[in-house]
């Protein structure tokens, strides 16, 4: 079998030049079958990030398998093209697996019902401001909802995570991360937006405007929306499309 073909390029980050091998998409693709090259890049930024972060501030990353405060009860973001590549994970899993992932999904979107928390998040109010929004990342952070992917501390998913799971990496006490909104949390800045830059390309290809979804509600977001998410466009002007949107968030 033929080795998968890659795509090779240079990304220029503050006057450095980083090279990234990434996995090449299908020519008609899926947005999800985007992200293992998008993934790529955004590791390539996060790495440099990092040790810029690390030479201008000497301050060093504290995120450690086991610290897992961030899984615990934030609304994660997450964009629509991310949520169906999990909700196609949690499918292609073996069925007993399935079923208990499954099932820990529905205890979270059941308990966002309950809090009548579910529908704002789903059918995001287009003129929500910015008071609403951390008012509902507030209402959500209070009910304790765990990442359904979260197991013994640490990702289940990790290769597969989502943008925002990559890029929220913190240089302070990792004890101040159980209550973000009350605590001064030290995030490493970085450089490329790459779950709004998606937003963007998503919201081109399905000619409406996108937002993210906590990732509680992924399996429920992708479903309602699953034959949008699974048409094939173009690849390659939806990927320039993310390209040139990645630093303009
Ligand atoms: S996907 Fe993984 S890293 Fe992201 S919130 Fe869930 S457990 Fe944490």
């Amino acid at each position: 079998m033929p080795a998968p073909r890659r795509i090779e390029l240079v990304l220029r980050i503050d006057g450095e030049a980083l090279r990234v091998s990434a996995p090449q998409p299908p020519s008609r693709a899926r947005l999800d079958e985007l992200l293992p090259a998008m993934q790529a890049i955004d590791n390539a930024a996060i790495d440099h990030a990092v040790r810029k972060n690390e030479a201008n501030t000497g301050a060093y990353v504290t995120c450690a398998k086991g610290c897992s405060a961030c899984c615990r009860a934030q609304p994660v973001p997450v964009t629509p093209p991310e949520a169906h590549a999990l909700l196609l994970l949690v499918e292609a899993m073996p069925a007993p697996r399935r079923r208990e992932i499954e099932a820990r999904f529905a205890d979270r979107v059941a308990r966002l019902r309950d809090a009548g928390l579910a529908d704002a998040f789903l059918h995001r109010d287009p003129d929500l401001s910015l008071d609403g929004a951390r008012t509902l990342a507030r209402d959500y952070f209070a009910l304790g909802l765990a990442c359904p992917f979260l197991e013994d501390d640490a990702c289940s998913i990790h290769p597969q995570r989502p943008f925002v799971c990559r890029q929220y990496l913190v240089t302070s006490d990792p004890a101040l991360c159980a209550n973000p909104f009350e605590n001064p949390v030290d995030v490493v800045p970085m450089p490329l937006q790459a779950a709004i830059a998606m937003l963007s390309a998503a919201s081109a290809v399905m000619s409406t405007p996108q937002h993210t979804v906590p990732l509680t509600l992924a399996l429920e977001h992708a479903r309602l929306h699953r034959a949008a998410l699974r048409q094939r466009v173009d690849a390659e002007p939806v990927f320039r499309h993310w390209l040139q949107a990645l630093s303009s968030g």
